[in-house]
């Protein structure tokens, strides 16, 4: 996939699937800014191992769920790239909760830093994009099938697909492509309790979660000019489940 000497800003690249997005495009020869919201020993590490791949790569401590953090971290773009080839909107949490027990609070953390954010970071670089530049926004493949004790994450992540639809159509004109991929099950390093994982592995068809490279590879052909006309799609990464 040709994604050599492209520009791209990677959220929530400190750990799971936005390290593997991050270490993937660098490798290919991307120039790559990424960002987190906490220190740690897997930052560090991020950091040694982006300096042992050529290319201009950057970390950095923004949150993207603060209006200032993301000023701060486009600025930073800007100032190092000049322009953004691509923007993968990774950043995410999730938390179990039943609904009756929902807090506003955690409805909003939930909403804002799986869909506001994304919103907020794409606007933010609107002048950064042009012709060829490509927007992919990590989702999850829950949000079409729904789930207990998620209500606020599968609506975040829906929300996603309508902000993607919206965006490529809006944006389209412009040459910039908006894409949402939707991981199934994935393993990171988060211990995955051995129950739940007995469970997953009857539910996918391929009888196993899938890795973070699996995700980072289609995201990366999404960046790549390869997927050139595709735009306001949804990619499921699943097993088949
Ligand atoms: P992890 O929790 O392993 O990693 C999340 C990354 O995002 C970390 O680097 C984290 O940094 C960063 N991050 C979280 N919140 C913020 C924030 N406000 N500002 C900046 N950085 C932030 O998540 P996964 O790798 O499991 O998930 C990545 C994406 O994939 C998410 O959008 C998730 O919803 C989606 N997904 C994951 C699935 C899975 O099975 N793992 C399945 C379907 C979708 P920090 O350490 O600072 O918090």
């Amino acid at each position: 996939m040709h994604v050599a000497g492209k520009k791209v800003l990677v959220t929530g690249g400190s750990r799971g699937i936005g390290r593997a997005i991050a270490l993937g495009l660098a490798r290919a020869g991307a120039d790559v800014i990424t960002c987190y919201r906490t220190e740690s020993e897997a930052v560090a590490s991020l950091v040694a191992e982006l300096k042992e791949i050529p290319g201009d790569h950057q970390v950095i401590r923004a949150d993207v769920t603060n209006a200032d953090d993301v000023a701060a971290l486009i600025d930073e773009c800007r100032l190092r790239f000049t322009r953004l080839d691509a923007i993968v909107n990774n950043a995410g949490v999730i938390s179990h909760i039943p609904f009756a027990q929902l807090e506003i609070d955690e409805w909003r953390r939930v909403v804002d830093s799986n869909l506001t954010a994304a919103a907020r970071i794409v606007q933010a670089a609107l002048p950064l994009l042009g012709e060829g530049s490509s927007v992919v926004n990590v989702g999850s493949r829950v949000a079409a099938v729904g789930i207990p004790l998620r209500a606020h994450y599968t609506a975040a992540k829906s929300g996603l697909v309508g902000l993607s639809r919206s965006l490529a159509k809006e944006l389209g004109p412009r040459g910039i492509r908006i894409n949402v991929v939707a991981p199934g099950p994935i393993q990171t390093e988060a211990e995955t309790p051995p129950a739940v994982l007995e469970r997953y592995k009857t539910m996918i068809p391929l009888g196993r979660l899938g890795r973070t490279d699996e995700i980072a590879s289609v995201v990366q052909f999404l960046v790549s000019d390869q997927a050139s006309f595709i735009n306001g799609e949804t990619i499921n990464v699943d097993g088949g489940i």
